[in-house]
């Protein structure tokens, strides 16, 4: 279901459509879409919606008919292009139910580009519904205004994902045995932040990970955080230093 927005909505309601968009087109919602634009927010012909795509930007639709079960819309005029997130992988180790849920939304709201589950010794969720993932992932992105949603991709196994690594991309292993502080740390785009599971990594993993030359160990602190506060920190810590957190949120009124 889209984020509804904080009331009363200081925007249009902005919905995920699943195919390519393009001006002066009318559209055909049903389904949970159909039901939050007619039933929830009880939108009449005329409403505006914003719409994106993950593949052309973001478009200004205005409703034509709204049933019960079935909302029209024509696709007015292109807002804004498609605008790619900062290339920072998030590679995590799976964590509970409930607790995965919350640190994909919020990765996504932070601007994480690629989710990537990585299998280790001591991950204790074996199984992924990833379409329930990316359904968090979707509304999260709704939510927070961006135009591509974050690439969530299948579980990879720790040893299989370190034999194939780019060099020439940044691995910042975060390590609660210590290492640089982060923010020290963050170097530009391509980057990946490493996040363990609730276990931590063995001493075999540790030393795996450290051997591969584009890894860094970062430190979050004295403090032991969980997993999806680990990954929530550094995603932050790496936006603020290397990422796109130097622009204003695109609400922001102009500078005076
Ligand atoms: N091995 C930890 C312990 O001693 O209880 C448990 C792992 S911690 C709950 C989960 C993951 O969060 C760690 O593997 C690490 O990636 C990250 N993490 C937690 N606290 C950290 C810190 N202070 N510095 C760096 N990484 C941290």
């Amino acid at each position: 279901m889209p984020a509804t927005p904080a009331w009363p909505p200081s925007s249009l309601p902005r919905l995920y459509i699943d195919q390519a968009l393009a001006a002066d087109t009318l559209l055909t919602l049903d389904g949970p879409a159909a039901n939050y634009l007619g039933n929830v927010l009880r939108l009449q012909p005329g409403a505006e919606v914003k719409l994106f795509d993950d593949r052309t930007g973001e478009w200004l639709a205005q409703i034509k008919a709204a049933g019960r079960k079935r909302v029209s819309l024509e696709i007015r005029r292109r807002l804004r292009e498609r605008e790619p997130a900062p290339d920072l992988w998030l590679l995590f180790a799976p964590i509970k139910r409930g607790r995965i849920d919350w640190l994909v939304e919020k990765a996504t709201e932070l601007g994480a580009a690629r989710l990537l589950p990585v299998l280790t010794q001591r991950t204790i969720v074996d199984r992924l519904n990833l379409d329930r993932l990316r359904a968090h992932a979707v509304e999260a992105a709704e939510q927070c205004d961006r135009t591509a949603l974050p690439e969530l991709a299948e579980p990879v196994r720790l040893d299989a994902l370190l034999r194939s690594w780019s060099a020439g991309r940044s691995l910042l292993f975060a390590d609660e045995e210590g290492g640089v502080p982060l923010a020290e740390a963050a170097g530009p785009a391509p980057a990946a932040i490493l996040i363990g599971p609730e276990g931590g990594f063995t001493a075999a993993e540790r030393d795996a990970i450290r051997s591969l030359e584009a890894a860094r160990p970062v430190s979050l602190g004295p403090r032991i955080l969980r997993a999806e506060t680990a990954a929530v920190a550094a995603i932050a810590l790496w936006m603020s230093a290397a990422g796109d957190w130097s622009r204003p949120p695109r609400s922001a009124p102009p500078e005076q």
